[in-house]
């Protein structure tokens, strides 16, 4: 199996092709999301403040890209492949502890 960029120019290749050059399923293979990098469509990105953070985790339930991830020091952390910059995890922090900054 190639690398993860191989997979991707693959199936972005894939998905420009005419419809009708399409394997018969419409699933060509199965978990290919992680391809989409939905943090190329960002203008804002999260930036936590560590010190204001009690580590609650309601960004990390809210997110609705599911790339909020925990952190060995029990805080969270965001993978911006993924954060797409919608900005609910600063909305929901009861502490204000996330602000949206320009990229
Ligand atoms: S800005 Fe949106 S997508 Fe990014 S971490 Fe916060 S809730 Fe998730
Ligand atoms: S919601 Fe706010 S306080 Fe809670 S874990 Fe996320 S950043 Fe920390």
């Amino acid at each position: 199996m190639g690398s993860e960029a191989e997979r991707r120019r693959e199936l972005e290749a894939l998905l420009k092709a005419d419809w009708k050059e399409l394997p018969r399923a419409l699933i060509v293979e199965p978990a290919t999301s992680k391809y989409y990098y939905t943090g190329d469509w960002r203008t804002f990105k999260p930036v936590r403040d560590k010190g204001k953070c009690i580590g609650c985790l309601l960004c990390w339930v809210y997110c609705p890209e599911g790339c909020i991830y925990i952190t060995e020091d029990g805080g969270v952390d965001v993978d911006l492949n993924y954060c797409k910059g919608c900005g609910i995890c600063a909305r929901e922090c009861p502490l204000q502890a996330i602000a949206m900054v320009e990229e």
